[in-house]
């Protein structure tokens, strides 16, 4: 590329100055085994489906293999973390391979868990096979669910053992490693800016900036300033409608440091992430952040608007004007609220708005709280509710939702039966016909997601050799808003003994 790399091609820890990447190999695995490959992502980069069981591609995408004439390097980012600036964190277990073009689009293809890099810290540059699996299959489901988000091309062990954990009896506890291959026009975050102006480097920003927008955004146009206002209300706009999907499908990400955070507007970076089962806007999958619940599924818009804020002022030097940039984070907010609510009702078929429809769902964010609700199955089986039912009918149709279905009784059980007799009445003014309303609705409600237990039987029999859910979950969330009569068994609440299973973070 155009951008000054680091001359240092020693691969120790360290603080890379004055550049943005350095050039480093990945660790060879001692014994890769290709557990899955996505068709899709394969073909999307220009792989033929007959490539996937090569010799060659099991050793590029573990890490055994260069691609020839391709000089694989880690990224110099840093972040804020939980709200704290953090220095520099860089791609400490990532390694981009190379850049594919494609049918006109830009494709990084970026190995994660490959090993130590400068920037891995006191880490090993490794990945377990659990969050290999979690990411894998995660970010294919998202994709599916028309999520913006990075891919997932392939999910291969690596034969070698990882340290995770020192068991209570002082062993080590080791754990199957894994190599995942993801993809996305680049893995440029946040926090990539953030470090060029903490550091003053504001030639390196420049640069960066332009190259950014030259590369990736050929679109924007005219003066610099303007150009880079543009850039800045394009990442915003981008990041507005990535966040109105994930509170659409009940995606919480868990860890929204600005270091996790893409210019393209995709989901990056799948670690601790879970999906809302019981609607609860305090939930978080992070057990590190139950305190503060910073990154509560409720709080994902307006951490947004925080991560860009500190974008605008990593921007900022090469602006040096506050208002365009906090006129932009301010119609950030207004837009998501607007956004949302048109959203929301979409989610109860309803396609037009009138006055009384905030009422109508705040109401509903309230109720879905009085007793645990699956947020999943409730938005599903609504479709099925038509303009001639009467309250108890309705709620007789998503009443599979409770988990706790005798909590729905007395009191609770005439709030809920209020809510149904506003929304029936609201449901009169649509023109949409129920059968019309059902397929339309079908299309916003999923029927599927990858809920954390799934994840989690993935993963236990990923353990005992036996890949087969990996495959079958796949499979399955590749359509995640057909009825699927043979896979029926996955919609379905979380059953008790996953509780309070919790994400994955390492
Ligand atoms: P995360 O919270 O997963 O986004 O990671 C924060 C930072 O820690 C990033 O710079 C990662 O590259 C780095 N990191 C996470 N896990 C590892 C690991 N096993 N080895 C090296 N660096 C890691
Ligand atoms: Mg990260
Ligand atoms: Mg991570």
């Amino acid at each position: 590329t155009e951008l000054p790399a680091d001359p240092d091609l020693t691969n120790e820890v360290r603080q890379v100055k004055n550049t943005l990447f350095s050039f480093v190999n990945p660790t060879k695995p001692s014994n890769p085994k290709l557990i899955h490959a996505s068709k899709e992502v394969t073909e999307l980069v220009g792989i033929s489906e007959d490539e996937i069981q090569s010799e060659s591609f099991l050793n590029v995408f573990s890490g055994k293999e260069i691609l020839p004439e391709t000089q694989p390097f880690a990224m110099c980012y840093a972040g804020h973390q939980f709200g704290n600036w953090a220095g520099q964190l860089g791609d400490g277990r990532a390694i981009n391979l190379t850049e594919i073009e494609n049918n006109n689009q830009f494709y990084t293809l970026q190995l994660k868990g490959a090993g130590k890099t400068p920037y891995s810290r006191t880490a090993d540059g490794l990945a377990v096979l659990r969050s290999s699996i979690r990411e894998y299959l995660c970010a294919e489901a998202m994709y599916n669910l028309g999520v913006p988000t990075t891919r997932s091309l392939s999910l291969i062990l690596s034969g070698d053992q990882v340290l995770r954990d020192i068991l209570y009896n002082g062993n080590p506890a080791y754990e199957k490693g894994a190599v995942v291959c993801r993809v996305a026009p680049s893995f440029i975050r946040f926090g990539s800016f953030e470090m060029l102006t903490a550091r003053n480097e504001l030639k390196n920003l420049k640069q960066f900036v332009e190259f950014t927008i030259k590369h990736y955004f050929p679109e924007i146009t005219g003066e610099p300033k303007e150009q880079y206002l543009q850039f800045f209300k394009k990442v915003a706009d981008t990041t507005r409608e990535m966040i109105l999907h994930w509170q659409r499908v009940g995606f919480v990400h868990g860890v929204m440091n600005t270091d996790n955070m893409s210019i393209h507007g995709i989901t990056i970076d799948y670690g601790p992430y879970g999906w809302l089962e019981n609607y609860d806007p305090n939930w978080t999958p992070n057990t590190t952040d139950s305190q503060n619940r910073r990154y509560r599924f409720g709080n994902q818009p307006g951490v947004a608007q925080w991560n860009l804020f500190q974008l605008a002022n990593a921007l900022y030097p090469l602006i040096n004007e506050a208002a365009p940039l906090e006129k932009i984070l301010e119609s950030f907010i207004n837009d998501f609220n607007s956004d949302y609510k048109t959203m929301f009702l979409s989610k109860l078929g309803l396609f037009t708005s009138i006055e009384s429809d905030d009422q109508l769902i705040t109401d509903l964010e309230n109720i879905l709280q009085l007793t645990e609700t699956d947020m999943t199955i409730f938005f599903r089986n609504l479709n099925s509710v038509v303009k001639s039912d009467f309250a108890p009918e309705a709620i007789e149709k998503i009443k599979y939702s409770f988990y706790k279905p005798e909590e729905v009784s007395g009191e609770i059980s005439e709030i809920w039966a209020k809510w149904f007799s506003d929304y029936l009445e609201r449901l009169k003014a649509e023109t949409f016909s129920d059968e019309e309303r059902s397929q339309k609705m079908n299309l916003i409600n999923p029927k599927y997601v990858l809920r954390n237990y799934m994840a989690q039987l993935a993963i236990d029999a990923a353990e005992k050799e036996d890949y087969s859910l990996i495959d079958e979950f796949y499979t399955l969330l590749q359509k995640p808003y057909d009825e699927q009569p043979e896979h029926e068994k996955w919609f379905a609440k979380r059953p008790d003994w996953a509780r309070s299973k919790v994400g994955c973070s390492m």
